[in-house]
C-alpha cells in the first residue's frame, strides 16, 4: 500500500469514529458554517447533515443563544483556547428531546459543551469543534437528590404525629423572632399550653385515643392561629405558638378562643366520646429579657400558674 492509501484508510477510520462516537460533534468555520454534523447530532435533531453542510449555524437554528455562543466561538478562534459550558449554567445548547427509560418521561436533553480549536496546515485556527455531551442522567440524579434532601429537611423539622414544627425547629423560629424584636419594635406574644390530665385520657381510652386527641388539638391550633403565626409541638402533649406582631392582650384573646374551642370539642374514638381541656400561659416579648429561653420560661411559668389555679384557663405572665 502507498502512503496515500494509508492516509485515505486512516481518514476513513477517523470518519467512522467521528460519526459513531456517542457525543455530538459539530465543526464550524470562521463564518459559523457547518462543516461536520455527526450522526449523534443527526439522530437527536432529526436533521440530515447533507441539508446542513455549509449552512450558517445561527441561520439554521434561530433559537440558539446566538450572542452568548458567538462570543464563546470567537474566543476560541481568537485565543486558540478551549471554552466550556455545563448544564448547570445553561441546561442545553441545542434543544433535543430525550426519552428517559427510568422516569419514563420524555424531556429535553441536558448538555455539557466543549468547544476546541482546530488548526489548519498553516497553523491558523480555521475551524472549531463544538462537542455536546448528554448530561441528562446527571441532571436528573441531581434533581432527585435535591428533592430527597428537601424532603429529609422537611421531615427533620416536622413532628410526625401532628405535622407541626418539632421542638428544635420551632425554637429556631423563637430565637429568630426574639432577635428581630429590638429592631422591629413590634411586640410578639408567646403562648404555651398543655392538655389537662392527659394521662387519664391515655389510661381510660388507650394510647391510640390519646394520639387522636393530640392530633385534634393540633388541628384546632392550626385553625385558630393566623397563617403567619408559628406553631409547634413542644413535647408530648405540650404545644407552643408565636403570635407575630401581637401584644399580650391579643395573646389572651387568642388563648381564650383556643381554650373554648378545645373545651367545646368532642373526640369520638372507637365509639367513645372524649372531652378534654387545656391550660395556657401567655407572655409578651420584653426588652428586659436577655435570651429567648427567658421568654419561654415566662410563658411556661404562666402555664404552670394556670395548672395551679385549677386548669382549663389562661394566665398572662406578670412580672414579679
Ligand atoms: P396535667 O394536667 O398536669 O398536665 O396532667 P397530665 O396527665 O396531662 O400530665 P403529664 O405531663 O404528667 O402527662 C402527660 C402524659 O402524656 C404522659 C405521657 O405518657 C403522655 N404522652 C406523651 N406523649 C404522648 C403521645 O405522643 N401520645 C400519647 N398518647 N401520649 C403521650
Ligand atoms: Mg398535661
Ligand atoms: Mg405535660
Amino acid at each position: 500500500m502507498s502512503a496515500l492509501d494509508d492516509d485515505i484508510s486512516e481518514m476513513h477510520l477517523l470518519l467512522g469514529i467521528i460519526h459513531n462516537v456517542d457525543v455530538g460533534l459539530v465543526v464550524l468555520d470562521r463564518n459559523y458554517r457547518i462543516k461536520i454534523w455527526n450522526h449523534f447530532m443527526w439522530n437527536h435533531s432529526g436533521i440530515n447533515p447533507v441539508t446542513l453542510t455549509d449552512k450558517n449555524l445561527f441561520e439554521e437554528f434561530p433559537e440558539l443563544p446566538a450572542q452568548w455562543l458567538q462570543k464563546k466561538l470567537d474566543t476560541v478562534f481568537l485565543l486558540n483556547n478551549r471554552a466550556f459550558s455545563s448544564w448547570q449554567q445553561r441546561p442545553y445548547i441545542i434543544r433535543f428531546n430525550s426519552y428517559n427509560p427510568i422516569t419514563g418521561r420524555s424531556e429535553t436533553m441536558y448538555q455539557n459543551m466543549t468547544i476546541f480549536p482546530l488548526t489548519g496546515i498553516s497553523g491558523e485556527v480555521e475551524h472549531v469543534c463544538l462537542m455536546l455531551y448528554d448530561a441528562t442522567d446527571a441532571a436528573l440524579d441531581e434533581a432527585a437528590l435535591q428533592s430527597a434532601n428537601e424532603e429529609l429537611d422537611r421531615l427533620g423539622r416536622t413532628d410526625g404525629l401532628t405535622g407541626l414544627l418539632n421542638r428544635r425547629a420551632w425554637e429556631n423560629h423563637l430565637q429568630t423572632e426574639f432577635k428581630r424584636f429590638p429592631r422591629s419594635k413590634q411586640a410578639s406574644t408567646l403562648v404555651m399550653f398543655d392538655i389537662d390530665h392527659f394521662k387519664k385520657v391515655n389510661d381510660t381510652y388507650g394510647h391510640q385515643a390519646g394520639d387522636e386527641v393530640i392530633r385534634i388539638t393540633s388541628a384546632l391550633l392550626q385553625e385558630t392561629k393566623r397563617e403567619m403565626d408559628i406553631a409547634g409541638r413542644y413535647g408530648g402533649e405540650e404545644f407552643c405558638v408565636i403570635l407575630l406582631d401581637t401584644d399580650s392582650q391579643g395573646g389572651i384573646v387568642f388563648a381564650e378562643r383556643l381554650r373554648k374551642a378545645v373545651e367545646a370539642t368532642r373526640v369520638t374514638y372507637e365509639g367513645q366520646e372524649i372531652r378534654f381541656c387545656i391550660s395556657l400561659g401567655v407572655a409578651e416579648v420584653n426588652k428586659e429579657l436577655n435570651h429567648h429561653t427567658a421568654w419561654l420560661e415566662r410563658a411556661d411559668k404562666a402555664l404552670y400558674q394556670s395548672k395551679e389555679d385549677g386548669r382549663n384557663r389562661t394566665t398572662l405572665h406578670t412580672p414579679g
